[in-house]
């Protein structure tokens, strides 16, 4: 069942703290993720016994664990403090069949040497949350930790009303983070980053190991990862909400998406989280959002670039530069793809931000005016009675679209199913996560398990799905979200 060997309790000493799980009163399963449990070469069956939830709730360890609390620091907001999971441990990192490592934590799991003045804990709501978006995020194809299961603790945690407290099984490629980098150079200096980045590349990027300079490769290789992701996420409409560097991961995988959300009504300023009062990771903000971050990590890694400070900023810059030029890249060829274009020309930009001021201008809904335009005819159905489509704006912008589209080899059929891949018909909306969490407070999980089920499959057009394309109603609009 459990495999797990923990590599990073390795690392140097500096880089963790052992540290056990606090057990709950009473831990109840609410939800397990079957398919991924098989993936890691796990048994549902021993997952759902009391052993089983006993270890997903930070009562009893599994076999081999070498719990551990990893340290980190990150930029919040811009500003850098030190930090590590104040409520998280590392049980290990479990050897799967395909022969890859998957790092097992929980989250909510109780205080560490590095709380602070937080309570370790978690509320019930926001891991449900989650759970969800991790699950639509990976239905997308996008790359993301996932959430093995969710334990109601039976104890109660104050948010600052009290709420019902949860633990998380987060499963991760790895939980290195930018921060953990920027932690490294000011705790230990190059050596210390050195031995981080070697793990990273062993663990993540092997293919660096042969080049000329590995940790310039290893520099290179986040930044095409997340060059790739964030495009990805624009392209749904998601906001991570919290894009500090202690939230964005080594591995390219989407990760502490707390206060996070997909938006319906286009705006590029769009902003859901409670905490981000100046849009600092609008939607619009986030591509450069990323560099700014990559650039953090660059700073961190600079001693072990180029024994030459002059060369070794050089080296950076260049890498930052193609992140740059890599991001744009995959936001032509990906908006290009949902508007049915196979391959994309410098000129489309102007024909995709013409369409996004359109969506903009009348607050259309982003993911049903897609889909809508790929001719899904629920998605048409669904959108509100609008101006969007009968204005002459939009019909002269059809007109350019369409000869785009007609110049191409492939037919409109053709371009019209290399739309509905890359459109997708269903995203974990506000209000519809927001019901699913009020239910599930409620002890009523039909309505999230409904969900899931939905989101496993975003792109195809299935009878029944309706329901779940619909826009909020008025009273239903979610404005902001919670972490
Ligand atoms: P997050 O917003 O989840 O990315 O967390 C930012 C930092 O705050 C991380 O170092 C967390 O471990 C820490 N943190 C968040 N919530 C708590 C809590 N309830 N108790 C202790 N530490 C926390
Ligand atoms: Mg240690
Ligand atoms: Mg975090």
């Amino acid at each position: 069942m459990w495999n797990l060997d923990n590599s990073y309790a390795r690392l140097p000493d500096s880089l963790h703290q052992a540290q056990p799980p606090v057990p709950v009163p009473a831990p109840r399963l609410l939800l397990l993720n079957q398919p991924l449990a098989e993936a890691l070469g796990l048994s549902v069956a021993e997952l759902d016994s009391a052993e089983g939830v006993a270890v997903l709730a930070g009562n009893a360890l599994p076999a081999g664990s070498q719990p551990l609390a990893q340290a980190y620091a990150g930029h919040q907001f811009g500003h850098f403090t030190l930090l590590g999971d104040g409520r998280a441990v590392l049980l290990g990192e479990q050897l799967a069949q395909d022969g890859q490592r998957y790092d097992i934590q929980l989250k909510g799991s109780g205080m560490t040497p590095f709380s602070r003045r937080g309570d370790g804990r978690s509320a019930l709501g926001p891991m449900l949350r989650e759970y969800i978006i991790s699950e639509a995020l990976h239905g997308l194809g996008i790359p993301c930790t996932r959430s093995l299961a969710v334990v109601a603790s039976g104890d109660t945690v104050l948010r600052p009303l009290p709420q019902p407290g949860a633990v998380l099984t987060r499963v991760a490629a790895s939980h290195v983070r930018v921060g953990t980098f920027e932690y490294a150079i000011r705790r230990g200096g190059a050596e210390l980053v050195r031995a981080l980045a070697d793990w990273c590349i062993e663990r993540h990027y092997p293919h660096c190991r042969a080049a000329d300079n590995p940790w310039l490769a290893l520099l290179q290789a986040v930044v095409a990862g997340q060059a790739a992701l964030i495009a990805r996420w624009m392209q749904v409409g998601f906001i991570h909400g919290v894009m500090n560097t202690d939230n964005m991961s080594i591995a390219g995988e989407s990760i502490d998406f707390g206060p996070c959300a997909f938006m319906d009504a286009f705006n590029r300023r769009q902003v859901f989280s409670s905490i981000d009062e100046q849009g600092r990771y609008a939607w619009v903000n986030q591509p450069g959002i990323g560099q700014w971050n990559l650039t953090r990590l660059a700073e961190a890694l600079l001693p072990l670039l180029d024994p030459s400070q002059e060369v070794a900023i050089e080296l950076a810059q260049q890498a930052l530069a193609d992140y740059a030029r890599l991001y744009q890249q995959h936001w032509l060829d990906g908006m290009a793809a949902k508007l049915g274009l196979f391959e994309a020309q410098p000129e489309d930009t102007a024909l995709i931000e013409d369409w996004l001021d359109l969506l903009q201008a009348q607050q259309a809904d982003f993911t049903n005016s897609f889909r809508a335009l790929g001719g899904d005819p629920a998605a048409l159905a669904e959108l509100p009675p609008q101006p969007l489509f009968d204005s002459a704006e939009f019909a002269a912008w059809q007109q350019r679209w369409q000869q785009r589209r007609s110049q191409q080899a492939q037919s409109l059929a053709e371009s019209s199913a290399l739309m509905n891949r890359h459109n997708p018909q269903l995203i974990a909306r506000n209000h519809q996560v927001e019901r699913a969490l009020q239910a599930a407070e409620r002890d009523d999980l039909q309505p999230l398990l409904g969900l899931l089920e939905q989101l496993r499959q975003p792109y195809a057009s299935r009878p029944g799905c309706a329901p779940w394309c619909q826009l909020p109603l008025p009273h239903e609009q979610v404005q902001q979200t919670f972490c």
